[in-house]
């Protein structure tokens, strides 16, 4: 790791060193029209999340939500500078379904319908990574792109999303973030991130690894060099979903604890009120440590997270 290596947050680039604690992934604000009722939409609300979260020890907070889906960019800097918590924002898709009435992104400008072309979209999430995010002030840069699998064969949408993704990463060095669905295969998106586009493993960060009750397919990741995001906390009323600690414990164990990162991902109304980031500092946190000693918990919520987003940003 050499010194040019910072994590890009909505106000500027950070030394890794300077991070702190971090939420690897989470939401501030988010909707999708599988979500009726429970966007997360109000400045003021986040605000207090933020708040919450920094009075439990919280420094950073990173929101995986990506283009067209409602992710607050003129509120984030202001946010962050108001709670004092570093805020990294996304660029990035998510599957179409997220996307009202088929159109993709949407806001994208110069989209109106229909797919948008893979070289189309890594134009915009370069230039949100290097330039700023629409409808914020100049300068309010993204800090990874977000992308997902899908739940059976790749659609169209996806492998365009996925080659665009790794055009930026070449472009720019941001991490890449990816949802998973427990249908789909994560081996296969690592090698078509990795094999067929040349995105190296390290700069991959893999979500919802709690949805895959098989343990070896876990270790067989982190094996690979991707980082996951451990995310489940925060994600009621998903009864199927092994508990975060027991993956965790398993995957230190087999001697991967510096691939691992945590996440509470608050996308509901629902879950914020039970909790949100805040619970996986004053839940998760401490039974980790009990179990495990404080270097574990010092691991993964500061230097692994610093290790992940941190990257040499190149100029496009
Ligand atoms: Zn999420």
């Amino acid at each position: 790791m050499t010194a040019t290596r910072t994590v890009r947050t909505v106000l500027g680039d950070l030394a890794p060193g300077d991070l702190g604690v971090t939420d690897s992934h989470d939401h501030l604000f988010i909707r999708s029209p599988l979500l009726p009722g429970q966007e997360l939409d109000d400045p003021v609300a986040a605000e207090a999340v933020l708040r919450e979260y920094a009075a439990a020890g919280g420094h950073s907070f990173v929101q995986w939500t990506p283009r067209g889906m409602g992710r607050g960019a003129g509120d984030l800097a202001a946010l962050s500078r108001a709670t004092g918590v570093h805020v990294v924002a996304a660029t990035g898709a998510h599957q179409a379904v997220h996307y009202p009435e088929d159109r993709f992104p949407a806001g994208t400008p110069g989209t109106t319908g229909g797919p948008a072309a893979s070289a189309d979209l890594a134009e915009h999430f370069v230039t949100e990574l290097s330039t700023g995010l629409p409808g914020a002030r100049e300068g309010v840069r993204a800090g990874l792109i977000k992308i997902a699998d899908d739940a059976g064969p790749l659609t169209g949408h996806t492998r365009r999303t996925m080659a665009a993704a790794a055009e930026a990463y070449h472009a720019t060095g941001a991490p890449i973030a990816v949802h998973l669905e427990p249908e789909g295969d994560p081996h296969g998106v690592l090698h078509r991130l990795h094999g067929r586009h040349g995105v190296d493993p390290d700069r991959i960060i893999l979500g919802h690894l709690t949805r895959f009750t098989d343990r070896s397919l876990h270790r067989s990741l982190a094996a690979e060099g991707a980082f996951l995001a451990l995310d489940s906390p925060a994600r009621i009323g998903h009864p199927a979903d092994l508990q975060a600690f027991e993956v965790i414990a398993d995957l230190v164990e087999a001697g991967h604890a510096e691939r691992l990162l945590l996440g509470a991902d608050t996308t509901t109304r629902t879950a914020r009120e039970v909790g949100g980031p805040t619970r996986l500092l004053t839940d998760l946190a401490p039974r980790l440590a009990r179990t495990f000693g404080p270097e574990l918990c010092e691991l993964l919520l500061v230097a692994n997270p610093a290790a992940a987003l941190a990257t040499d940003w190149r100029s496009p």
